[in-house]
C-alpha cells in the first residue's frame, strides 16, 4: 500500500487509526526519493537516515515532506543551489521550517532549486538539470523545481518553495499541482536565502488546495526575526475553507487573454487559452461573475523589464555577503580582494553574474533615477491598477504561463515580446505582495497546465476558497505524474 501519493488528511487518517506508522512513510517517501532523483535530479540531498516522528492530533505529525534548497535547516546541508554554498550547512532553521518541526513535520531531503532562486527552469542548480515527471524531455520550471517535481511525483504530500517572480506558481502549473504563495509576510522569511527581499515569499507546493491550506497554517506567523512578518492568529486557512464561492467576482485582464494580441500563435497556445476560457465558464457556473478588464498595454509590457530592474538590484546587495570568507568554500588568492573575486567568479554560474551586472548598473548613482527609481514607479502604477480593481473584484483570474511544460532545450527564459506577458504576469502578485495560488486545470497536448488566482492582500481565505471550489469543480485533484503512476 503505497501513501505518498495521498493527501494530508488521508496519511493522518491511515497513521491515527494505526493502518502505517511514520517509520514506514518515512521509508516509503525516502524509496520514492531515490526513484526520483535517478530519473528526474530533483534533490540536493536526501535524508536517508532520517527515522519516522510521534503521531498526535497535528494533522502533519509523522507525514514526510521536502524542503526547497534555499531554506536554512539546522545540520543539514543547505546549498541555494549554489556552488558558492555548496559545503554550507547552516546552525539554525529558518522559520518556517522550525514551524513544521514543531508541527511534527519529518523532512526527508532537500530539492533543487535554479541557484538561489534566480530562474525559471530547474536548469541552472549546480547539481543539474531537473526533469518534469510527466515528461523527462522536458522542464519542470522553476525555481522550485525539484519541490514541484518530487509532489508531482508522489514523493510526499507537500514541499516547501519560495516566490519571487512566480518561482512557485509556474512549476505547480508545469508539473501538474497545486502552487501557493500568501500574502507577503504572512510566513517569515527568517532563514530563506534572500533573493530580493520586497519580492520574496516562502510558500507551498501540494496536490490539492486544502492540503496547502493545512500547511501554510502551520508554516504562517509573526516573527520578531523578520519585521515584515504580519499576525495572523486570525486566519484559519484550512477550517475556514469553503466550496460557497456564490456571488465572487473575478476579472481577467484583457490584454494577456486576448488571441488577437498573439498573431503568431501557435496550436498549443490556442488550446491553452480555449482551456482558460472554459474555466472561466466553470467559475460561472460556480455563481460566481467573471468579467474582462483592460489594463493599459504600456504598462503591462513595462512588467517583465521593471521585474529584472528590481529584483536584480535587490540580488545585487543581498548576495553580496557571499565573499567565500564567513561561509562557502574559500578561493585561492594572493590578497583577500584576490580571494573574494576569484571565489565569486569561480563559484556563480554566469547566469547569476550576468544578473549581478545589471543590478550593480541600475544601482549606479548616475542611473539610479532612470532604472532603479523608475522601475519603482512603474511597480508602483501596477499594483495601484490592481488596488483599484480589487475595490470591485475579489480575484484576478488569468492563465499560467504559454502552455504546457516546455521542451528542456528551449530557454524559456528568452520570451518572444508577443507572449512576455502571458509567461511573466504572475510577478504582479509579488510586486503587491499578494495571495495568488495556481491550480491545475486542465491538458494540453496530454501535459497538464494551471490556471492562477490573485486577490488582494490579506484576502488569503478568498483566494483559496475560489481555488477550492473551482478544483472541486475540475477533475484534476490529487494528480500523480504519468510517468511515476
Ligand atoms: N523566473 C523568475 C526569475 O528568474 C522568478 C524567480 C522566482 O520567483 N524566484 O527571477
Amino acid at each position: 500500500m503505497s501513501y505518498m501519493n495521498k493527501n494530508i488528511e488521508e496519511i493522518h487518517e491511515a497513521l491515527i487509526n494505526k493502518k502505517v506508522t511514520s517509520d514506514k512513510l518515512v521509508k516509503e517517501s525516502l524509496k520514492k526519493s531515490h526513484e526520483v532523483q535517478d530519473k528526474y535530479n530533483a534533490f540536493v540531498t536526501i535524508l536517508d537516515n532520517q527515522n519516522g516522528g510521534k503521531v498526535t492530533d497535528d494533522l502533519l505529525s509523522g507525514i514526510p515532506f521536502g524542503i526547497k534548497d534555499n531554506y536554512s535547516t539546522k545540520g543539514i546541508l543547505s546549498t541555494g543551489s549554489s556552488n558558492t554554498l555548496k559545503n554550507y550547512i547552516p546552525i539554525f532553521n529558518a522559520t518556517a521550517v522550525e514551524n513544521l518541526y514543531k508541527h511534527g513535520a519529518i523532512p526527508v531531503n532537500k530539492t533543487v532549486l535554479d541557484e538561489f532562486g534566480m530562474g525559471g527552469t530547474g536548469t541552472t542548480g549546480h547539481t543539474g538539470i531537473v526533469h518534469n515527471p510527466w515528461d523527462s524531455t522536458r522542464m519542470t520550471a522553476g525555481s522550485s523545481a525539484g519541490s514541484a517535481c518530487a509532489v508531482a511525483a508522489g514523493v510526499y504530500p507537500y514541499a516547501l518553495g519560495s516566490d519571487t517572480g512566480d518561482s512557485i506558481r509556474k512549476p505547480a502549473a508545469y508539473c501538474g499541482i497545486v502552487g501557493y504563495k500568501p500574502t507577503y509576510g504572512m510566513i517569515s522569511r527568517y532563514g530563506l536565502f534572500p533573493f530580493a527581499s520586497s519580492l520574496d515569499t516562502c510558500g507551498v507546493l501540494t496536490r490539492s488546495v486544502k492540503d496547502a491550506a493545512i500547511v501554510t497554517d502551520a508554516m504562517k506567523g509573526i516573527d520578531s526575526k523578520d519585521m515584515t512578518s504580519w499576525d495572523s492568529s486570525n486566519i484559519h486557512l484550512a477550517s475556514d475553507l469553503t466550496s460557497d464561492v456564490k456571488g465572487k467576482k473575478l476579472f481577467y485582464i484583457k490584454e494577456i487573454v486576448d488571441k488577437k494580441n498573439y498573431p503568431h500563435m501557435t496550436k498549443e497556445l490556442e488550446n491553452h487559452l480555449d482551456n482558460f476560457m472554459e474555466v472561466v465558464e466553470k467559475c460561472k457556473s460556480l455563481g460566481m461573475s467573471v468579467e474582462e478588464v483592460s489594463f493599459p498595454k504600456d504598462v503591462l509590457e513595462a512588467l517583465p523589464s521593471t521585474y529584472v530592474v528590481i529584483s536584480c538590484a535587490e540580488a545585487t546587495s543581498n548576495l553580496s555577503n557571499l565573499t567565500g570568507f564567513s561561509f562557502g568554500p574559500r578561493a585561492e588568492g594572493k590578497s583577500w580582494q584576490e580571494e573574494l573575486k576569484n571565489f565569486r567568479t569561480t563559484g556563480f554560474s554566469p547566469l547569476i553574474k550576468r544578473r549581478f551586472v545589471i543590478g550593480s548598473y541600475v544601482l549606479q548613482a548616475e542611473n539610479q533615477d532612470r532604472y532603479f527609481k523608475n522601475a519603482q514607479r512603474v511597480r508602483r502604477l501596477i499594483v495601484d491598477l490592481m488596488k483599484d480593481a480589487f475595490k470591485k473584484y475579489d480575484a484576478l483570474i488569468l492563465p499560467v504561463g504559454t502552455g504546457p511544460a516546455k521542451k528542456l532545450e528551449t530557454d524559456e527564459q528568452v520570451n518572444t515580446d508577443e507572449t512576455a506577458i502571458l509567461d511573466e504576469h504572475l510577478q504582479i502578485g509579488n510586486f503587491g505582495g499578494f495571495p495568488s495560488i495556481t491550480i491545475p486545470d486542465g491538458f494540453v497536448s496530454d501535459l497538464p497546465v494551471g490556471v492562477n488566482i490573485t486577490g488582494n492582500c490579506y484576502d488569503d481565505q478568498d483566494v483559496l476558497n475560489i481555488a477550492y471550489a473551482l478544483e472541486s469543480a475540475m477533475d484534476y485533484k490529487n494528480q500523480i505524474a504519468k510517468e511515476m503512476k
